[in-house]
C-alpha cells in the first residue's frame, strides 16, 4: 500500500509569531499549492486530512500541568511575563495571542497522522506543521510550543510499540531526546549540525547533541547523535546517514518510524551552516520509504521559503510513490572539492564512528 496522507488546514498556517520572526507558518501554502498544482492530491493513493485538536491529556503525556496552564494565559494575554516558561517578546519564541488553540491544532494534526497509519489505513501521513522537537516539559524552546514529536513517540510507546524516531532538521532533537533518555521503548537519532560557528561567535543552538549524550539506565545506547561539522554538503551528509540510520534501524526493527523532516539543513537556508540539497533528501527520504512499519513523518525547521516549498512537495510525492518533476530540485548543489573535502569527510567519518559506538550492544 502505498496511500499517503498530507494534513492540512488553512488555520495552522495563518499564524504570525512576530514580524520579524523567521518561522513562518504561512511557508506551508507554498508547499500545499504546488503540490496541488502538480496534481498530487488528485492521485487515488493520496489523501488530504484535518487536524483535530490535541487534547490536553495528550499534551500532558510530555508537559507539565503548570506549563501548559502558562501557555493557556500567554494564549489570552500575551503582554505578561512568561520569561520563567522560555516565553519572550523579543526571544526565540515570543508569546502570541492564540498560541496554545493553534498549538493544539498542529500538534492534533501530528496525531491525526500517526493514527491513519496505526489503524493501516495510509501506509504514511505527513504533518507539516508539526516538528516542533525542541519544546521541553516545563518550557518553550527554539520556536517550539508543545512538542508534537515526543508527544506522538509516547503515545505509541504507551501502546506497547518499538518505536523509531529519525531527526534529519539541522538542529539537535533535544527535546525528544530528552523526553526519552531512559527508556529503550523509543530510540531517537538525531543528524545535526554541532559545534562553534566562526561568523556567529558562538555554538550553533541548541548546543546539545554529541554522541557522548547516548541515554541512560535502560536508554544507555537508544539516543544517538550524529554530530555534523558546519559546511557538512550532500556527499558527507548522505554518507553520515546511510552509515548511521539504516544499519541502526535493521538491529532495533521498530514497529513504526516516526520521522522529523526539518528542511533547514538546506544550503540556502539561512540559519545554519549545512549545505545539504534537494538530491541528499530525496536519497535520504526514499530510504525511509523502504521500511515497511506504519511511518509518521513531520515537518519542522525551515527558513527558506522556496527550499521549503520545493523540498516538501517532493518528500509527499516520494511518499505517493509519484514522480518528480525537475523544477523540485536544485539546479546546482554545492560541493566541496580539494583540501576542504577531505576535511569534511574526516570530521563526518568521526560522526559516523561516535554514533555507531554509542548505541547499544
Ligand atoms: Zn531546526
Amino acid at each position: 500500500m502505498t496511500a499517503a496522507g498530507f494534513v492540512w488546514d488553512p488555520r495552522v498556517v495563518a499564524h504570525v509569531y512576530r514580524d520579524d520572526h523567521p518561522l513562518r507558518p504561512i511557508r506551508l501554502v507554498g508547499v500545499h499549492d504546488t503540490l496541488e498544482r502538480l496534481g498530487a492530491f488528485a492521485r487515488k493513493d493520496a489523501r488530504v486530512l484535518a487536524p483535530r485538536a490535541a487534547t490536553r491529556a495528550e499534551i500532558e503525556r510530555i508537559h507539565d500541568s503548570d506549563y501548559v496552564e502558562a501557555v493557556s494565559r500567554a494564549s489570552g494575554d500575551p503582554d505578561d511575563d512568561y520569561g520563567d516558561w522560555g516565553l519572550s517578546a523579543w526571544g526565540d519564541t515570543p508569546p502570541f495571542e492564540g498560541m496554545h488553540e493553534v498549538s493544539l491544532l498542529t500538534t492534533g494534526g501530528t496525531l491525526t497522522a500517526m493514527e491513519e497509519v496505526i489503524a493501516g489505513r495510509l501506509r504514511v501521513a505527513f504533518n507539516g506543521s508539526g516538528g516542533l522537537h525542541h519544546a521541553m516539559r516545563r518550557y518553550a524552546s527554539g520556536f517550539c510550543i508543545y512538542n508534537d514529536p515526543a508527544i506522538v513517540c509516547g503515545l505509541l510507546a504507551d501502546r506497547g510499540m518499538k518505536v523509531a524516531y529519525v531527526d534529519i532538521d539541522a538542529h539537535h532533537g533535544d527535546g525528544v531526546q530528552a523526553a526519552f533518555y531512559e527508556t529503550d521503548q523509543v530510540l531517537t537519532i538525531s543528524l545535526h549540525q554541532y559545534g562553534f560557528v566562526p561568523e556567529l561567535g558562538h555554538l550553533f543552538f541548541p548546543g546539545t547533541g554529541t554522541a557522548e549524550e547516548r541515554g541512560r539506565g535502560r536508554g544507555a545506547g537508544y539516543s544517538i547523535n550524529v554530530a555534523l561539522p558546519p559546511y557538512t554538503d550532500d556527499t558527507a551528509y548522505v554518507r553520515a546517514f546511510d552509515g548511521v540510520v539504516p544499519p541502526l534501524l535493521e538491529r532495533y526493527q521498530p514497529d513504526v518510524l516516526v520521522t522529523q523532516q526539518g528542511i533547514d539543513s538546506h544550503f540556502e537556508d539561512p540559519l545554519t551552516q549545512l549545505m545539504v540539497s534537494t538530491r541528499a533528501r530525496e536519497h535520504i527520504v526514499r530510504q525511509f520509504a523502504t521500511t515497511t512499519s506504519p511511518w509518521v513523518a513531520m515537518g519542522g525547521g525551515g527558513y527558506s521559503l522556496d527550499a521549503v516549498r520545493r523540498a516538501w512537495s517532493m518528500e509527499f510525492l516520494i511518499m505517493l510513490g509519484a514522480d518528480i518533476p525537475k523544477e523540485l530540485h536544485d539546479a546546482e548543489p554545492p560541493q566541496w572539492s580539494g583540501v576542504r573535502r577531505a576535511q569534511v569527510d574526516a570530521a563526518v567519518d568521526a560522526a559516523i564512528t561516535g554514533a555507531l559506538d554509542a548505541a547499544w550492544i
